[in-house]
């Protein structure tokens, strides 16, 4: 809880503030205007009821302020026993009949913004209707899109989060999805069936044409905590021809790192330009007015699989 006066220690992470009457007082907190403008961008809902404020503060993580490897520090979960991503070895995954066919219904009208959030370049979606759903796969129920993201590598020859064997993409699109049995995405973010995380990776190739539209909107937002709008985007046109996937249970791949994800990682690759890729690298970490800090290697490394059993839909 935070009390009037009291200043929020940015960055922060997933999370939910009650801002409540000042015990002694019973004053209303005030919020001020900078204080409101600095996390403005971040706030997934805020409501106001006789006690005070309910803020529920989006992703805003620690990057890069210290590397994966230090993430267990101030989040234990990080040597969970469901942590992503993983190495997925092929030969390993179980072929699954009883896996449905993967249902990705979007409405390009729910588009909203594309967004520097200092770790990523992420594209956000209205989520108050049924509009962009997800649903058949491994998961029950219906998801909803709430945005999508990519991780990408300094050179072409790292980038992806999941591994193939070993093999390292250039880069991963994450397109992020959360179960309507909860109210909210901030609250299904914490539980175990929460979120589903359609992941695909880019494989150096010919230039791809559907990356264009999302590629000409970097320019608007290169620095950390830019962002602009950007309607009217279909996110279907970034899906393989085939949905043929592998699925594991896992977690976000960012701290608060929960444990909460069903994903989705497809078998076929979409197809990106080295030049293409030069466009990722040239978004920044820093924010304006700061040292220059060019946006790569933003991936977590495989995690251990701890016994968990990675299902195929194919043979
Ligand atoms: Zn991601």
């Amino acid at each position: 809880m935070i009390h009037s006066g009291m200043v929020f220690q940015l960055p922060a992470v997933l999370c939910v503030i009650d801002i409540v009457r000042c015990p002694v007082t019973l004053h209303r907190p005030i919020l001020s205007i900078s204080c409101i403008s600095n996390i403005l961008g971040y706030i997934d809902s805020l409501s106001s009821n006789q006690n005070g404020y309910r803020v529920v503060l989006l992703h805003l993580f620690p990057f890069p302020i210290a590397g994966p490897e230090k993430w267990c520090d101030n989040f234990p979960i990080a040597n969970g026993p469901r942590q992503s991503p993983i190495d997925i070895v092929p030969g390993e995954a179980a072929f699954d009949a009883a896996l449905q066919p993967l249902t990705l219904k979007y409405d390009p009208s729910t588009s909203l913004e594309i967004l520097n959030n200092g770790h990523s370049v992420q594209v956000t979606f209205a989520d108050d209707t049924d509009s962009s759903t997800l649903t058949g796969g491994p998961i029950s129920g219906t998801y909803r899109l709430k945005q999508f993201h990519f991780h990408w590598g300094a050179s072409d020859d790292k980038g992806s989060e999941h591994t193939v064997e070993g093999t390292k993409y250039p880069a991963e699109l994450h397109l992020v999805h959360w179960n309507t049995k909860y109210p909210s995405f901030a609250e299904a973010a914490s539980q175990g069936d929460g979120l589903a995380v359609v992941g695909v990776f880019l494989k150096i190739g010919d230039e791809n044409p559907q990356l264009q539209k999302l590629l000409g909107g970097f320019d608007g937002i290169k620095n950390k905590a830019c962002q602009t709008s950007f309607p009217n985007f279909d996110p279907a046109i970034l899906l393989p021809g085939s949905l043929d996937f592998w699925t594991y249970d896992g977690s976000l791949t960012t701290p608060p790192l929960l444990e909460s994800v069903t994903w989705i990682v497809c078998k076929e690759t979409i197809s990106v330009s080295s030049a293409q890729m030069e466009k990722f690298r040239s978004l920044l970490f820093s924010g304006e007015g700061e040292a220059p800090c060019c946006m790569v290697d933003n991936f977590r490394p495989p995690q251990p699989l701890k016994g968990r059993k990675v299902r195929a839909s194919f043979q």
